[in-house]
C-alpha cells in the first residue's frame, strides 16, 4: 500500500509525520478502529496511543457517535445553507467555554487559526504576528516559523514558499519567556495585531506554560491593545471540559478549536469576545467563508462526542494517563534511561533528558534517537506511539485494563531498546 501510495502522492502520505521519517520503516496502513484498538491491512492489532492526533477522546467507532453521524448522513451530506446541527454545536461550546460569546465554525484547525490572525489584524488595524517557537498553530504561511513537531521533525525552520514579506510581520519568540514578549512590545510599540500561542503545548512533545505566562500574555497584549489569542486546537475540550481555559481561567480575546470538536470529522471553529467577532464577514468586513463549514454530518459527530464528555468522561482519562505515565517513568528507571514524562492534564509525552524542558530549544535537546528503538519496540510489540519524539500521546475513555496492561507488558523490552540504543 505504501509503495501504491508513494507513486500518486508525495512521500505516500496525506500529512507529513504520518510518514515514519523521523523513526524510519514504512507506515502502518489502518483499516479499522474499535474502542483504543486500531488494526492495520496486514490484521495486526494495536493498542492506540495517537487517537488519530487528538480527536478520538472517546476511542474509535464510539456506539453514539456512528449513531448520531449515520442519523445525519441519512438525511444528507451537505446543504450549503445554515442548519440546526451547526447552531448546536455552537451553543455547545459557548456555554462551555465563558470567553467565547460567538464562534464560527470551519473544517480545521488551520484555517481556525489562519481567520483568527486575519481577524485580529483586521480589528485592530495592524500587522505583526506574535508566537513562540516550538508551537505549532498549522499549515499557515505566517505561522511556518519555528513550528515544531512536524517541522521539528524534518528538520525545516523554514518552509519554501513562504516569502519574506509573510514572513517579515511575525515575530518568534521563545516560549515560557515573559520577558522577550515584553521587549518585542517595547520594540514594536502599536504594531503588534495578537499574540498567538497554543493554551498548553503539545507540538514539541508536551510543555505546559509555566505559572503566570498565560496569564502574562493576556497583561502585556491587553496594555498594548493587541489581541491574546489561545489555540486550544488540541488542548480544547481534551485537558476539561472546558480545555486548558478550564483549568487556568486566563480569559483570552480568540480562541481556536479543532480535533475533539469534530468527533474525527473534520470541524474546526475559532470564537471568542463578541465586539472582535462582530467585525468577521456578513456582519462586519473581515471575509471569511467556506463550502462546508458547519457541515451537517461533521457536526452531528462533534455535538454526539462533547455531550458525552461529562466529568466523569474526563476523570477516566485523567486516572488512564496518570497510570501509564507512571508505567512509562518506572520502565525508563528501571533500564536506567535518562527520561522527563512531561505532562498536561490528560496530554503527556517523554523528553530522553533529566533536564527541565521549558520551551523548544530545551526539548531538542532531548536524546531523540532513544525514541526511535522505543518506538519500534513498542510497535512490533502492538503499541501504536506518535512515530516523533515531539508530539504529545492521546488516551481515551476506553483505555481500560486490558489496554493498559497490553502496554505496560510491553514497556520493559522497549525501555530496554531505548537504554541500548546509539546515536
Ligand atoms: N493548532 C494546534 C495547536 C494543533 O496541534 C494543530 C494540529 O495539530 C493545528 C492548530 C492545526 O490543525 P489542523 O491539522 O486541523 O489543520
Amino acid at each position: 500500500m505504501f509503495d501504491r501510495a508513494s507513486v500518486v502522492t508525495p512521500g505516500g502520505v496525506n500529512s507529513p509525520v504520518r510518514a515514519f521519517r523521523a523513526v524510519g520503516g514504512t507506515p502502518r496502513f489502518m483499516v479499522s478502529g474499535t474502542g483504543p484498538y486500531l488494526t492495520d491491512a496486514d490484521g495486526r492489532e494495536y493498542v492506540d496511543l495517537v487517537c488519530s492526533w487528538g480527536p478520538m477522546i472517546l476511542g474509535h467507532s464510539h456506539p453514539e457517535v456512528i449513531a448520531a453521524v449515520q442519523e445525519a448522513v441519512s438525511r444528507g451530506t451537505s446543504f450549503g445553507t445554515p442548519g440546526e446541527g451547526e447552531v448546536a454545536l455552537a451553543e455547545e461550546i459557548v456555554a462551555r467555554i465563558e470567553p467565547v460569546e460567538q464562534v464560527r465554525l470551519v473544517s480545521s484547525g488551520t484555517e481556525a487559526t489562519m481567520s483568527a490572525i486575519r481577524l485580529a489584524r483586521g480589528f485592530t488595524g495592524r500587522s505583526k504576528v506574535v508566537k513562540f517557537a516550538g508551537c505549532y498553530h498549522g499549515h499557515v504561511d505566517a505561522l511556518l516559523a519555528a513550528a515544531g513537531s512536524g517541522l521539528a521533525t524534518f528538520g525545516l525552520p523554514d518552509t519554501p514558499g513562504v516569502t519574506g514579506a509573510t514572513a517579515r510581520d511575525t515575530v518568534v519568540l521563545p516560549y515560557n519567556d515573559l520577558d522577550a514578549v515584553r521587549a518585542a512590545f517595547a520594540a514594536h510599540p502599536g504594531e503588534i495585531a495578537c499574540v498567538i500561542t497554543e493554551a498548553s503545548p503539545g507540538n514539541m512533545g508536551v510543555v505546559p506554560p509555566a505559572d503566570g505566562f498565560n496569564a502574562g500574555l493576556k497583561e502585556l497584549c491587553a496594555a498594548d491593545g493587541a489581541l491574546y489569542i489561545s489555540d486550544e486546537v488540541m488542548t480544547g475540550f481534551r485537558t476539561s471540559k472546558a480545555g486548558w481555559y478550564g483549568l487556568d481561567g486566563v480569559s483570552p480575546d480568540l480562541m481556536t478549536f479543532g480535533k475533539v470538536m469534530g468527533g474525527g470529522f473534520p470541524a474546526a471553529a475559532f470564537g471568542g469576545r463578541a465586539d472582535v467577532m462582530a467585525h468577521l464577514a456578513p456582519a462586519g468586513p473581515v471575509y471569511q467563508a467556506g463550502t462546508l463549514s458547519g457541515n451537517p454530518v461533521a457536526t452531528a459527530a462533534g455535538l454526539a462526542q462533547l455531550r458525552l464528555l461529562d466529568d466523569a468522561a474526563y476523570a477516566k482519562i485523567d486516572a488512564v494517563s496518570a497510570e501509564l505515565r507512571s508505567l512509562v517513568g518506572d520502565a525508563f528507571t528501571k533500564e536506567g534511561v535518562a527520561h522527563t514524562v512531561s505532562s498536561a492534564s490528560n496530554m503527556f509525552s517523554v523528553f530522553f533528558t533529566d533536564e527541565p524542558v521549558r520551551n523548544y530549544d530545551d526539548a531538542k535537546k532531548q536524546e531523540a534517537f532513544r525514541f526511535t528503538a522505543f518506538f519500534h519496540s513498542m510497535l512490533e510489540q502492538g503499541v501504536y506511539l506518535p512515530p516523533s519524539a515531539f508530539e504529545s500521546w492521546f488516551v481515551s475513555t476506553a483505555h481500560d485494563e486490558r489496554a493498559v496492561e497490553r502496554i505496560a507488558a510491553a514497556l520493559p523490552a522497549a525501555a530496554r531498546a531505548a537504554s541500548e540504543a546509539t546515536a
